[in-house]
């Protein structure tokens, strides 16, 4: 029997167990930290092996095939020998294609993957398909090929995913952007990284889709440098698109064929000049699938945002309070400002992943009347915005930055946590950063 190792017991690794398991192969299950309950209790229930605390050699080194934690870098001493070995690496995403013959969506890029790739989901899923939500979201694609069947599905992918893809092939391939982030996994190299987003257009061909950012400079550089069979279909707010979506006198028109779709931008239920994007990827998408217009434009008036990002958690005394806690990159971070219609309480800071603050000066400049800067080392804050707002400080808790926050804001501004920066100094993951915000926020 040919045996599969997989290495990390997250998510998408226990998916990968159980997939490998039931289509017959020899599992073992390999972390260097560990495991959590449930998932000891998901590898029982399937009878897999599995080590934790520990790589053992002789244990990984007899796979025919190793199927890789996307959180786990190749230069991490295990994946070396592996690799010297010759034993191939792949993600679960491609082990788990293998075994599907679901129509596959997958959505990629530097920021807003997991909001696109949501919209899309409930667009589809409104439409009555048979649809599944998977990548790096919700439960994980392998294992949702194991244990059901799904006609279509969304896929949200990370350029960590798709590195260690080759076969797969999507349908539909949806390219978000391209900015620096993640640098640190592609020696610096941002080519390298650029590589890696556009795995989500290999083995595509003539009848299939991409969807990409026409504004997105990087994007646009590398198209002219590769070929892409699929059919293109570009979105633009800058200028006009034939087959693709732009903007037309305070409209979305999103074109397919003959066929036309036009939503004014202030009925999106998604406000901000980023998800002027999203809801041209997503409608595009509707378009292609052959959904009603009328349940694409219901389906944009009406979806609720991801949690975490620009996420409205309430009003105390004419302030609002945003958990733009998955603002993990000063890209992400430059949106949520530029959305912002009112002055700006900003709380930002955290671990910094070689940020290059300059984009943002501007902007902090005049719309930020304050700067609370929540992490381990503010440093780069200081010396790049004290200059630019009228006050600046800095706290070590969600708790003291909201009741900072709700001292120094008045009525009609806004408290905006939109880090720009990972959160692992002060707190498990921007998850928890952004819950510690919004309790914060219920004590006041
Ligand atoms: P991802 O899954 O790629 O990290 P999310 O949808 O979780 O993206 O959004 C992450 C952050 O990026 C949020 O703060 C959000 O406001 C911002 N964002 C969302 N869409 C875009 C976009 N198209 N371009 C730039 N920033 C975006």
């Amino acid at each position: 029997m040919d045996k599969i190792v997989i290495l990390g017991g997250g998510e998408s690794g226990i998916g990968a167990a159980v997939l490998a398991k039931k289509k017959g192969f020899e599992v073992f299950l390999s972390d260097m930290g560990m495991l959590q309950e449930y998932a000891k209790g998901v590898l029982a229930e399937h009878a897999i092996a599995f080590e934790e605390g520990r790589h053992t050699p002789e244990h990984i080194l007899d796979a025919v095939e190793v199927i890789k934690s996307p959180g786990i870098p190749d230069t991490a001493p295990m994946v070396e020998k592996i690799i010297h070995r010759g034993i191939p690496v792949i993600s679960e995403i491609e082990f788990a294609g293998r075994f599907d013959n679901a129509k596959k969506i997958c959505v990629t890029g530097s920021n807003g993957k997991t909001t696109t790739t949501s919209l899309i989901y409930f667009l589809l899923k409104n439409a009555g398909l048979n649809v599944g939500l998977a990548g790096n979201i919700g439960q994980s694609y392998a294992y949702q090929v194991a244990t059901c069947q799904h006609d279509i599905y969304v896929l949200e992918l990370s350029s960590f995913q798709l590195d260690n893809m080759y076969d797969f092939k999507a349908d539909l391939a949806i390219l978000l952007n391209i900015t620096p982030d993640h640098l640190d996994r592609y020696d610096h190299d941002m080519q390298k990284y650029v590589n890696a987003k556009f795995r989500i257009t290999q083995n595509m061909s003539p009848d299939d889709y991409f969807i990409f950012c026409s504004d997105d400079e990087v994007t646009v550089e590398q198209l002219k440098k590769i070929v892409i069979q699929a059919q293109k279909l570009p979105f633009s707010q800058t200028h006009p698109i034939e087959q693709g979506a732009c903007i037309e006198d305070g409209e979305i028109s999103s074109r397919y064929g003959p066929d036309e779709f036009r939503i004014f931008i202030n009925e999106l239920a998604l406000q901000g000049k980023h998800n002027i994007y999203n809801s041209m990827a997503a409608a595009n998408t509707g378009q292609v699938m052959n959904i009603r217009h009328e349940l694409i434009r219901q389906c944009l008036m009406t979806f609720k945002g991801v949690e975490h990002r620009l996420e409205q958690v309430g009003t105390i005394r004419g302030v609002l309070y945003i958990n733009d806690s998955k603002a993990t990159n000063v890209n992400s971070a430059w949106y949520a400002l530029e959305s912002m219609k009112t002055p700006v309480v900003w709380i930002a800071g955290g671990t910094d992943k070689g940020n290059d603050y300059s984009i943002l000066h501007a902007l902090v400049k005049e719309k930020v009347k304050a700067l609370i800067c929540l992490g381990a080392d503010n440093i780069k804050l200081y010396q790049n915005f004290a200059d630019k707002v009228p006050v600046i400080t800095e706290v070590r808790s969600a708790e003291q930055a909201v009741q900072t926050a709700y001292q120094w804001a008045q009525p009609g501004d806004t408290v905006l946590l939109s880090p720009a920066c990972a959160s692992f100094d002060l707190f498990k993951n921007y998850e928890d950063r952004g819950m510690q915000f919004k309790e914060a926020f219920r004590k006041l």
